[in-house]
């Protein structure tokens, strides 16, 4: 994923958590920012290899700030990481020759260097996640033992002072349960010895959510997510069962993940099929090569090599589609060109080839039956 998008998602959490809202209404939001409709549109344009600009990386930013609250409260944990800009480090240094820096946002810590992160949760023993970008797959120090023992280091130091943080910024009884294990959730209020888990449906002791800095000892899910009354559950048959807290309390060993964030161009049977579908469009001219081009089969085998076949009525047989060739020499795609008998969708096939204009032809088609056929209108 481009650095860009994760600081779009990163602003959105942001959004999130000030807000009080769920991520994804909070992702919508920053997209309606940034003129989109909605995030999955912002997503999908983003995986074209579109990316917001400089501009509209400063409109995003802004958009969350002034929608923070309570700027005139204490400065807490949380107030600070929320004003701190998403790419101010809070730490940097070197491991040997290799630069890093660390980043928090909301309790996430990132710690990146040259083609590589750690990425490490709020939550209390929470997996650490290693990503290394694929062109530095091999040589990448994070590879060596002793260089990811040291950078762990670092990261789980932070860690502790983030958790320590965040449970600063809590009421004491969400952290310390009273004599019966009651704790009060630390961002809706309210009290219980009992908790239950809307991700996994888990319940939940509060001394177990005391301890884990209230995300699920079972799933991970985060305070956002547990509630002392399993409200979501009336009237299906789902019995809570009681979560278990791993036996080992430590840090678990990172998980190891090579990563490709780069614009990636696949050139399989869909895309190699679309170019030439868009070539042979291109080759048109009159309405009924359009349609030709529009209904002919493309066929691309394993090998990624391709067959046209055109329609002999929709495209003459002496005209070569120069487009499309040219597009298959580009792709390296082997191409065979066929011409077949299908149906020609409309009367007087002759008439699609005598114009270029598609409004002539359709107006031509409209006269014609008008006057030697009739007009079917499926809204009659
Ligand atoms: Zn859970």
């Amino acid at each position: 994923m481009k650095n860009e998008i994760i600081t779009l998602k990163t602003l959105a959490k942001r959004y999130a958590r000030a807000n009080r809202i769920p991520q994804y209404e909070a992702l919508n939001a920053i997209a309606t920012a940034l003129n989109f409709t909605h995030w999955t549109g912002l997503a999908s344009k983003a995986k074209q290899g579109w990316m917001p600009s400089d501009e509209q990386m400063a409109q995003a930013e802004a958009f969350v700030l002034q929608s923070h609250p309570g700027a005139d409260e204490k400065e807490s944990f949380i107030d600070r990481s929320f004003a701190r800009p998403v790419d101010e480090p809070v730490r940097e240094g070197k491991i040997g020759d290799h630069a890093y820096r660390v980043f928090e946002s909301f309790g996430d810590l990132r710690m990146e260097g040259d083609g590589w992160r750690i990425l490490v949760g709020e939550a209390q023993f929470s997996q650490p996640v290693v990503e290394i970008e694929k062109p530095h797959a091999d040589k990448s120090p994070v590879r060596k033992g002793a260089f990811l023992d040291a950078a762990l280091v670092i990261a789980d130091k932070e860690a502790a002072k983030v958790r320590a943080g965040i449970s600063s910024d809590w009421p004491r009884r969400s952290t310390k349960p009273d004599a019966e294990g009651v704790v009060v959730h630390p961002l809706f209020g309210g009290k219980s010895s009992e908790w239950y888990c809307l991700h996994c449906d888990g319940k939940i002791t509060g001394a177990q959510l005391a301890e884990n800095l209230w995300h699920c000892p079972g799933c991970g899910a985060s305070p956002i997510n547990i509630s002392s009354e399993p409200a979501w559950l009336d009237g299906s048959d789902v019995e809570p069962k009681p979560v278990k807290s791993p036996s080992i309390q430590q840090r678990p060993e990172p998980e190891v993940n090579v990563v490709d964030s780069r614009p990636t161009l696949t050139l399989g049977e869909d895309n190699i099929s679309l170019f030439l579908r868009t070539a042979l469009l291109e080759d048109a001219v009159t309405p009924a090569e359009r349609i030709g081009a529009q209904l002919a089969e493309i066929y691309v085998d394993e090998d990624g090599d391709a067959c046209i076949v055109l329609d002999e009525d929709l495209w003459p047989e002496s005209k070569d589609p120069e487009a499309a060739i040219a597009v298959a020499e580009v792709l390296g795609v082997e191409l065979e060109l066929n011409a077949t008998c299908m149906t020609f969708p409309f009367a007087w096939p002759s008439l699609g080839h005598a114009i270029t204009s598609t409004r002539d032809y359709v107006q031509m088609l409209l006269d014609a039956h008008q006057e030697h056929g009739v007009i079917h209108r499926e809204s009659d």
